[in-house]
């Protein structure tokens, strides 16, 4: 649970809160807008809290002997289906509006060649079908079939992220212990994934789920600008003062299911 606040500053409040993650608490603190937020301005700060998290989860993969063998340079999991909550879909749509024209344009370009690529291949058809939606086998052959058709996302440039800093919580909790070159396969290699014990990304497609009545609650990064011309702003069905969001955002988490145990396999989904 969030905390009382400790002190007012003149940008902001100051809210420390204490997160069950595995089998101890992570403790943070963050300066929360003072007056009216949403969900998605909330972004920067539950990127924080999940990059935390993963330096944990990184720590003890050392310390078990092994090592998270992502690194930089290596794109190979930037092939595979990559779900965006409606919130950092909001948040990058907005981030792609504000740069200049000429690089906009490229962007689209990107977008459109891979979304061109996904439908020759029979993906786009697939992921449209919504047969998946439920989990199961649907949903792995979709990841299997993805992956196969070889088609980077629009953010990879020379094996690398272009937008590292604000990429979506589904690539910062994709981590594996297996060599790297065990993911140029996943469907013909068991690439061992790491288990986060708390996934923050699943918070906000459950978040997303309950103002969209969608049984998803996120989009694939592909339809990334398509979704965007609907004008959806879905941070401002999760709204109040900066403490009011970030308190709501807690306790979902904290309700969040949690990953079922066993063989961490690596495959990104809800
Ligand atoms: S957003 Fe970045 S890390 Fe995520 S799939 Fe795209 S290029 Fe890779």
């Amino acid at each position: 649970m969030a905390d009382a606040p400790e002190n007012k500053t003149a940008a902001g409040v100051k809210a420390t809160f204490a997160i069950p993650v595995g089998g101890g608490l992570l403790r943070a603190e963050a300066i929360v807008p003072r007056g009216p937020t949403t969900l998605t301005e909330l972004l920067p700060i539950i990127r924080n809290v999940e990059g935390a998290i993963g330096a944990r989860v990184a720590q003890e993969a050392e310390a078990a002997g092994t090592p998270i063998s992502c690194g930089p340079r290596c794109g190979a999991c930037c092939r595979q289906l990559v779900p965006v909550s409606l919130f950092e879909a909001e948040a990058l749509s907005e981030w792609m509006h504000s740069l200049p024209e000429e690089t906009q344009s490229a962007l689209q370009a990107r977008f459109h060649r891979s979304l061109m690529a996904l439908r020759d291949a029979g993906v786009v058809e697939k992921i449209l079908s919504d047969a998946w939606v439920a989990g199961g086998d649907p949903v792995t052959q979709l990841a299997i079939d993805y992956f196969h058709a070889g088609v980077p996302c629009p953010f990879l440039e020379d094996e690398s992220c272009s937008i590292h800093p604000i990429r979506p919580l589904s690539c910062r909790e994709y981590l594996v212990t297996s060599s790297p070159a065990m993911c140029q396969d996943p469907a013909k290699y068991q690439v061992a994934g790491v288990e986060f014990p708390l996934k923050l990304s699943r918070t906000l497609y459950m978040l997303g789920r309950k103002i969209e009545n969608d049984p998803r609650g996120w989009i694939p990064l592909v339809f990334l600008l398509a979704w965007s011309k609907s004008g959806f702003r879905p941070g401002d069905h999760v709204a109040g003062t900066g403490e009011e969001v970030l308190k709501r955002f807690l306790e979902e988490a904290m309700g969040t299911p949690p990953e079922t145990k066993g063989a961490a396999t690596a495959q990104r989904g809800s």
